[in-house]
């Protein structure tokens, strides 16, 4: 089947999105929105993606006002019916989600193909809210949407394959670069951002280094930017639900620094807010943070209430733990080998000439690897437990590039 008419519901900051995404590539789109208001602010956000490209000379006024034509605004779903994919980007919240799930499966017609943009709600819960399980699928896309290349696309337990295969080829069309990812919490690039960036507040937390320290550590490995920065920019409240819903899932490895908790009780969310771990008051949107002494105050406070011992801080800290959960998800099948190196790629910005986290992997040894994941677990704990895959490929001899067989063949 294949799709000739797209609904996206919800016309906020992914939502609009998304529409711009979809026009941008002539397909017809229907914008659902509560109210004219949003709907207007979702058009203006649109709008505002096209006007970049004119300014840039990429477009023409007239191409601009050709795709914002393929864009049909409405507060009602009547205009729905005749989609052959809707795509959900509504709050966070699975009321409304299954609330609209039901509505869409009795409006749409049986062959339509029902998505989530969600972050973090169960695919398969959302599939049991409606009659064609089969048909609903999760198609993560990442912000800002009309930049960010890579697209989660999340079967449920009944997803049938035909539903996944079509929102992929879907995705590619739109220039995307799709990975299959089985449902997981966190899918496959929250579950391995945030451990990282937790491994980075916890560092912070133990007086292992400060945060520019860390910071600065990260960017020599290549990263664009430093942990602190990025949590300051995707916003400490957002990254800390994050948290819990890994904690949830996979226990205690993943149990969240109580940093998060001060900061948000302080009311540093981030850049957004002028202040999260660094101090953008001062400055324009674009400008650095800076370090602030009440903040430092606050985190000797924090270490000295929890009394835990100072531990150290080293770039393979976040690393290791990093590669190790990569490892974790390509053992229990949540994606191929290849589809994680892109969602690390594309997703977490990891820097392409490492290749991936499993080329990095290979690249160090994996016989190193375990020596040091198991030293980070006696000193850390047990969060740093090497995967199961791991021993077993240092058992095989699989040791990486340097015996040209490891996650891949050199
Ligand atoms: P948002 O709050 O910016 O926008 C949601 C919009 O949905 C609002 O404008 C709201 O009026 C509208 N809405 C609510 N109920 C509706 C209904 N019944 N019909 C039509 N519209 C309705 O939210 P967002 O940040 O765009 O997030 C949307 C989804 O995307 C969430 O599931 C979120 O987890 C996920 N997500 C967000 C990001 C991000 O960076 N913001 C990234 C990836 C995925």
């Amino acid at each position: 089947m294949a799709i000739y008419k797209v609904g996206v519901i919800g016309a906020g900051t992914m939502g609009a999105g998304i529409a711009q995404v979809i026009s941008y590539n002539g397909i017809p789109v229907v914008l659902k929105e509560v109210n004219e208001e949003f709907l207007q602010r979702g058009l203006n956000t649109i709008r505002k993606v096209y006007e970049g490209r004119v300014a840039k000379k990429r477009m023409t006024p007239e191409e601009m006002e050709e795709k914002m034509k393929l864009v049909t605004p409405t507060t009602t779903y009547d205009p729905l019916k005749e989609v052959d994919l809707v795509i959900e980007a509504v709050p966070e919240l699975i009321k409304i989600k299954l609330e609209i799930f039901k509505t869409l499966d009795q409006l749409c017609s049986s062959g339509t193909i029902l998505a989530s943009n969600t972050s973090a709600l169960s695919i398969s819960g959302l599939g049991s809210a409606t009659k064609r399980p089969e048909k609903v699928v999760g198609v993560h896309f990442f912000y800002p949407a009309h930049v960010m290349k890579l697209v989660e696309v999340i079967p449920g337990l009944e997803t049938s394959d035909e539903t996944a295969e079509e929102v992929i080829t879907f995705a590619e069309g739109l220039r995307k670069l799709p990975i299959k990812v089985r449902e997981c919490p966190g899918f496959l690039v929250n579950r391995l951002l945030m451990p990282y960036l937790n491994e980075a507040v916890l560092a912070l937390q133990e007086g292992a280094a400060s945060m520019q320290e860390i910071d600065q550590a990260m960017k020599e490995q290549g990263w664009p930017m430093g942990p602190f920065t990025l949590i300051d920019a995707l916003g400490l409240d957002i990254c800390a639900e994050a948290g819990k819903v890994l904690w949830e899932g996979y226990g205690e490895r993943m149990k969240p620094a109580d940093l998060w908790v001060r900061m948000q009780e302080l009311k540093r969310l981030g850049r957004k807010g002028g202040k999260g771990f660094y101090d953008y008051s001062q400055g324009g949107p674009t400008d650095p943070g800076k370090s602030d002494p009440a903040l430092e105050q606050e985190i000797d406070a924090l270490r000295a209430k929890l009394g835990r011992p100072k531990t150290r801080f080293s770039p393979e800290r976040l690393m290791v733990l990093l590669v190790n959960e990569a490892v974790l998800a390509l053992q229990e099948g949540i994606s191929s080998a290849s589809e994680i190196e892109i969602g690390v790629l594309a997703g977490l910005g990891y820097p392409a000439s490492k290749g991936g986290l499993l080329h990095a992997a290979d690249a160090m040894g994996i016989d190193a690897l375990v020596d040091q994941l198991d030293r980070f677990t006696k000193e850390l704990g047990f969060r740093f437990h090497p995967s199961h895959r791991l021993r077993t490929m240092r058992n095989a001899g699989h040791l990486g590039v340097k015996v040209k067989r490891g996650f891949f063949s050199y």
